[in-house]
């Protein structure tokens, strides 16, 4: 019998979505702009809003990349700059801060939600000060959709006078203390890439608390055009408006937004469940319950000393040879290839889950009989 393959995130479509891109046909529609980008923001707005006291505005735009790249901008991050950014994430996080011809330095995570460690953090700024530039930006992510420490993070940020750039990319319907990620700093990101908890195939957005922000933003993903009726431009811009047939999936993607969230935590506690017996393996949980993860990805720990000698990469091959994907946690960005030469600050900790964490399949469209092939494989590989 071939097994199909099971995925570690595989898009789930709602049913609407294509209802959404045949308005978008029949009203001819096919443009960077257009109803269902308008209805898309609105939903995604909506939806933040919900538990907010601050004003939220959207602008959708072609990748969560393009959203940091603006926001970067939009926080005044200029060639010769610095920017703080954590370590462990995926790529996307730090390269936009290349772009401009600026610096990441990356600071390690803490080991209760994975995330930018508050005293690396405030180590990091001193540091950089002493040495003569004050960093210009903080790039924060709720890695796997855990929120990292928002009330530790957000007391740095506003000691030191540096704004917080929140990664929310993999983090779209998890919270803390109630409020909804991707509204806790003055620019936030998500994405609907392929792989995320919603998709629109591929896109993002740029959460701002300012109408003005909002406003330049769609100014710059739309080549910074001045008002004339010719071309004219005063500034450079971007080609980052998200396609009006791409934002009519995302207005599907988000009636169904709760169940994904739902889908994805069911999957958490499958693991949780699967694992609750089984000695030197840890499934990652929120710290206490003023968080509340989306679970995008469901994360384990292998310590082989427990395991009996099985390790990460061992249960990683034993899955793959069952068509199953998982993947090791995202390889920390200081110790990759590219960054190389680049500052870090930290004590390991990133180095350390990098070692022995695992991303299991964690779709919301996993069958009970997928369950089932993802429990006997892993089952099957501890016992040997
Ligand atoms: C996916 C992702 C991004 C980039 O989003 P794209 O839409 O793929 O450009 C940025 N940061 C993190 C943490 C991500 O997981």
């Amino acid at each position: 019998m071939g097994k199909d393959k099971i995925w570690l995130s595989s898009p789930h479509m709602g049913g609407n979505e294509l209802k959404y891109i045949n308005e978008a046909f029949s009203e001819n529609w096919i443009a960077p702009l257009g109803p269902n980008v308008n209805g898309f923001e609105n939903d995604i707005k909506n939806y933040l809003g919900e538990a907010s006291s601050n004003n939220i505005e959207v602008a959708a735009l072609s990748s969560g990349t393009a959203a940091l790249h603006l926001a970067l901008i939009l926080c005044g991050v200029e060639h010769g700059d610095e920017v703080l950014c954590q370590s462990m994430t995926f790529a996307a996080s730090a390269n936009p801060i290349v772009y401009l011809g600026a610096t990441p330095i990356f600071v390690d995570s803490e080991s209760e939600t994975l995330n930018i460690c508050p005293e690396q953090l405030e180590i990091a700024i001193k540091d950089r000060i002493s040495k003569g530039k004050k960093p210009k930006a903080i790039v924060a992510v709720h890695l796997y959709g855990m929120p990292y420490k928002v009330d530790q993070i957000n007391e740095i940020a506003e000691k030191y006078e540096i704004p917080v750039i929140e990664d929310s990319a993999e983090a779209l319907g998890s919270t803390f203390k109630g409020k909804k990620c991707g509204t806790f700093a003055k620019f936030s990101i998500l994405s609907f890439n392929g792989n995320k908890i919603i998709t629109t195939s591929g896109g993002g957005a740029l959460v701002t608390q300012s109408s003005d922000s909002k406003k330049k933003a769609v100014f710059l993903a739309t080549q910074a055009r001045d008002d004339a009726p010719h071309y004219q431009h005063s500034e450079i811009g971007y080609n980052y408006r998200l396609s009006n047939i791409s934002a009519g999936i995302g207005r599907g993607q988000m009636e169904v937004l709760d169940k994904r969230v739902e889908g994805r935590r069911d999957m958490f506690h499958f693991y949780v469940n699967l694992f609750r017996d089984v000695e030197g393996v840890k499934v990652f949980k929120e710290p206490n319950d003023d968080y509340f993860s989306n679970h995008w990805l469901s994360v384990i720990t292998i310590d082989p000393e427990k395991t009996g000698g099985v390790d990460r990469e061992d249960l990683r091959k034993c899955l793959e040879s069952e068509n199953i994907e998982s993947r090791p946690l995202w390889k920390p960005m200081h110790m990759q290839p590219v960054f190389t030469n680049n500052p870090f600050y930290g004590t390991g900790i990133a180095e350390e889950m990098f070692k022995n964490g695992l991303c299991l399949p964690s779709g919301s469209n996993l069958s009970d009989r997928d369950r089932e092939r993802i429990q006997d494989a892993i089952l099957n590989c501890l016992k040997k």
